[in-house]
Formats: C-alpha cells, sequence, structure tokens
C-alpha cells in the first residue's frame, strides 16, 4: 500500500474542494514528499504548489493558498505516510520484553522513530539513524526530539542497549546540539549498572549540551515478572532510590545556581520507591517530563485542589476510584481533603495490584481490565467507578490485555468513567461533571506505538 495516498480531505481544509481521497501527493513546491516530516515541513509556507497523482495514474498541479503553517488537511493511509522503524537494539531492561505471551502483535512492536519522536514524544535511541537521516533532521530542524540516553559512557551504553553503534550517541547528540536541536533526555536507572560514578558522567556530559539538552529524567528500570531468560537485573530498593534521588538532587542544585535550571529530575516512582516525601510542585519547573512520570502526582495535587476550590456541591451518587499502588496515597489524599469540604461526598479508592505484570509494576497506566475485573468483582463500587484513562489504550477503549471497556464495565455492574490523568478532570468526576465514556475508534493506527517503550 502506498503511504502517501490521501485518505481523507477535512471539509475546512482549502484543499476540500479541489483534492480527492484516492489520490496520492508526490511532492510540494517541487520537494519530494517521503514522510510526515517532508509534509509536514514543506506545506508550512502560505502558497503551494501541490504535485498529485490520481487514481488513474495522471499527474495534476494544484496551487493553494493558506495561512502560513496552517495545516493543510489531509489525511494519509499511514499516520507516518511511511513504515514505522522499529528498534536495532537488545536492551537489557527492554520493557516489551517483559510482556508476558498472548498479547495482541502492536503490543510487541519496538519502535525506535525519529519522526514519532518530534510528533508524539516517543523516546528514541539513536542507534537507527543513518547520516542521510541525521542530515535530514538537521536540516528541517525537527526539534524537540527525545532521547533515551541511559549512559554516556560509549562502552557502558553499548553494553546497555546490547547494540555497538549504541556508543555513537553523544557524537550524534553534539551535532544536534550544534544545529540548535533541543533534546529532552531519559535515563533508565538499573541499580550497581548505570547510577553511581556512570549517572555521574551521564549528567555531567549532558549537562555540558546544555541549552540544548533541555530536560533529563531518571527513572527506575520497570521489571516485571516475565523475565525468564533476560539478563539478570537488581530492582531499585528504597536505600538504592535514596542514593540516586540524593545524587540527582545535588546535580540539580548545582546546575540551579550555575544555569538557573535544575535540569534533572528524578521520577515520581523513584521517591515512591525510596519513601522520601513527593518535592513540593514548583520543583518541577515547566513539568517537561510528565510523561516519565516526573512530578505528576504533586501537578495533579495542586491541578484537584484549585478545583476543588472551585468545585459545587457534588452529584451525592456514591462513587469509586481504581487505581495502581503508586498514585492510591495521592488519590485518597485528595479524596479526604474532598470530603473535608463535602461531607457527603461518598467516595473510595481501591488499589489495584498488578497481577498481570507482577506486583512491582505499580503505576496506574498498566493496569488491566483482567486485574480490574478480579479484584474488584463483588466490591461496592457505588454509582460509577472511575479509572485512569491511562489504563486505556489512546484513541481505543481497551485495556492493555484487551479487555475492553464495556465487557469491564459489564463484569462489574457499573459504568466505568476513564478520567483524565488531570487533577481538574478528577475533581470533576468525584463531583459528578463525568467525561465521555470512549468508543473503540475506527481508526486506531496512531495507537500501534508502545506508550511504554
Ligand atoms: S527498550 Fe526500547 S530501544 Fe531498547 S530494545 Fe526495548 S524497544 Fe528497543
Amino acid at each position: 500500500m502506498a503511504q502517501n495516498i490521501i485518505r481523507r480531505v477535512d471539509a475546512e481544509s482549502p484543499l476540500s474542494r479541489r483534492v480527492r481521497p484516492g489520490e496520492a501527493l508526490l511532492s510540494v513546491n517541487g520537494k519530494l514528499i517521503r514522510d510526515v516530516l517532508d509534509y509536514k515541513y514543506y506545506s508550512y509556507d502560505r502558497d503551494l504548489l501541490l504535485e498529485l497523482r490520481t487514481p488513474e495514474g495522471k499527474i495534476r498541479l494544484v496551487r493553494v493558498r493558506k495561512r502560513e503553517g496552517a495545516d493543510l488537511g489531509l489525511e494519509f493511509e499511514t499516520y507516518l505516510m511511511d513504515r514505522p522503524r522499529s528498534c536495532a537494539n537488545r536492551c537489557v531492561f527492554c520493557f516489551i520484553d517483559q510482556n508476558p505471551p498472548g498479547m495482541r502483535k502492536s503490543i510487541y512492536f519496538k519502535d525506535d522513530d525519529a519522526r514519532l519522536s518530534f510528533l508524539m514524544g516517543c523516546y528514541i535511541t539513536l542507534t537507527n539513524l543513518t547520516q542521510r537521516e541525521i542530515e535530514r533532521i538537521i536540516a528541517l530542524h525537527v526539534s524537540p526530539v527525545n532521547i533515551s540516553v541511559h549512559a554516556t559512557d560509549p562502552a557502558l551504553r553499548t553494553r546497555l542497549l546490547g547494540n555497538p553503534r549504541a556508543g555513537e550517541a553523544v557524537d550524534i547528540m553534539r551535532r544536534f546540539a550544534a544545529a540548535g536541536i533541543t533534546m529532552n533526555c531519559q535515563i533508565v536507572c538499573c541499580p550497581g549498572v548505570n547510577d553511581g560514578d556512570a549517572l555521574t558522567r551521564t549528567l555531567e556530559d549532558l549537562k555540558g549540551m546544555y541549552p540544548a539538552v533541555h530536560s533529563v529524567s531518571v527513572v527506575p528500570v520497570g521489571l516485571t515478572c516475565h523475565r525468564a531468560g533476560l539478563p539478570e537485573i537488581v530492582p531499585f530498593a528504597p536505600e538504592s532510590a535514596r542514593a540516586v534521588i540524593g545524587q540527582v538532587t545535588q546535580f540539580g542544585n548545582k546546575c540551579v545556581e550555575e544555569l538557573g535550571t535544575r535540569l534533572a529530575f528524578c521520577s515520581d516512582e523513584l521517591y515512591l520507591t525510596a519513601g522520601i516525601p513527593l518535592p513540593p510542585d514548583g520543583f518541577y519547573e515547566e513539568h517537561v517530563q510528565l510523561e516519565n512520570g516526573v512530578g505528576m502526582l504533586r501537578l495533579l495535587e495542586a491541578e484537584f485542589e484549585t478545583a476543588l476550590r472551585r468545585a459545587d456541591a457534588p452529584d451525592g451518587a456514591p462513587f469509586s476510584i481504581a487505581t495502581g499502588a503508586a498514585a492510591a496515597p495521592m488519590i485518597e489524599k485528595l479524596l479526604f481533603s474532598a470530603k473535608k469540604k463535602y461531607d457527603k461526598l461518598n467516595g473510595k479508592v481501591y488499589t489495584i495490584r498488578n497481577d498481570f505484570f507482577g506486583s512491582s509494576v505499580t503505576v496506574a497506566g498498566l493496569v488491566t481490565g483482567g486485574d480490574l475485573i478480579a479484584q474488584l468483582r463483588g466490591r461496592d463500587l457505588g454509582a460509577r467507578l472511575l479509572i485512569s484513562a491511562d489504563m486505556l489504550r489512546r484513541e481505543e477503549a481497551d485495556f492493555l490485555d484487551s479487555v475492553p471497556l464495556d465487557e469491564a464495565s459489564a463484569a462489574l455492574g457499573v459504568p466505568i468513567y476513564p478520567v483524565a490523568c488531570d487533577g481538574g478532570a478528577l475533581c470533576d468526576a468525584m463531583f459528578g461533571l463525568l467525561p465521555p465514556i470512549p468508543q473503540p475508534a475506527i481508526d486506531a493506527e496512531k495507537t500501534e506505538y508502545n506508550k511504554y517503550n
């Protein structure tokens, strides 16, 4: 299937009456369109000349004038207008390798695609880029790019990623930095492997690329109970988590003095493992690394408290909230705070143990429908059950284990409302202002990329 074939033309598009579905977009202003990056970059200008090929094979030209930067309103057969690039690594901590067998095929797809990094915020490792692709990122000024760094010592990075090219990343990053490309970095930290001196070196090397390196998150390695045959990795214990937090905080304090930004942040999960209170919301500056669970709980709390101040009386219907072990204490705290304001608020929180991936996996986004049903069946769930929208595939209405939302709802005998990861939305849902229950999307193509890659 040609990937540049137009599937839909938006009714509001200046091309709505001039381009038809089924035509292929070949070039814009004489520039060949190979994928979505070319399309977005070359269609930025106000005056465009499109070269199209009709389904009958005829080539035709269409001129269009629009607002500079406005989208042309074309949808293509595939989101990337190309095949997604898969990774060339064998990371010792790869979460995808730790999935149980028998899940849907897309779960096992290991994407590592610079275009997805730019368009959807996915993290890439830079190990599968050709020189031409590196030059194109620089030429098109694709920015920001999110990079899984893990370690800057070439030998260590090669070992961690199981790829002989992994050590080239720092050179590529320096080229990006010189070209003014912004980079957000993540370090998946494995105790005894890339913490300690290795982490110090990584943080210092990344600091050397500031301001191009805009933020760094340090997240603990995620280990499921499906690791048979995989390299042995020690999970974080409170002591090792405290050591990493101490190291990153010290580094951050130095950065605040020297650069005016903390630059590096530990994820909430690391604080929870360490048993250290989360820093206040202001610590997280712009909250750039929310996707990595950095500052997420404090932001949720701040948003909730703001929403609570303006909340009207609740609808009075009893409700329940199901979440993972990591977020449960914070959700309990928020519910308690809401009950203090309205004692008629009738809600309770259920902590779902992750039997699917193993109890060491505590984030709400990896709670499955099967666990939800097994652990909540027969419990008092009230008139509605609230869950985090992160438990569902984006734009889909099913859980990671493919259990459809409506099936879980029927099994538990209660409507289930997926609430956005936002304190305001959570407050609204507690008080009876409910989000719509999603229906399965007709076009799920965007969701084929792994959210925890
Ligand atoms: S962690 Fe990411 S880059 Fe590494 S092997 Fe898994 S999918 Fe590939």
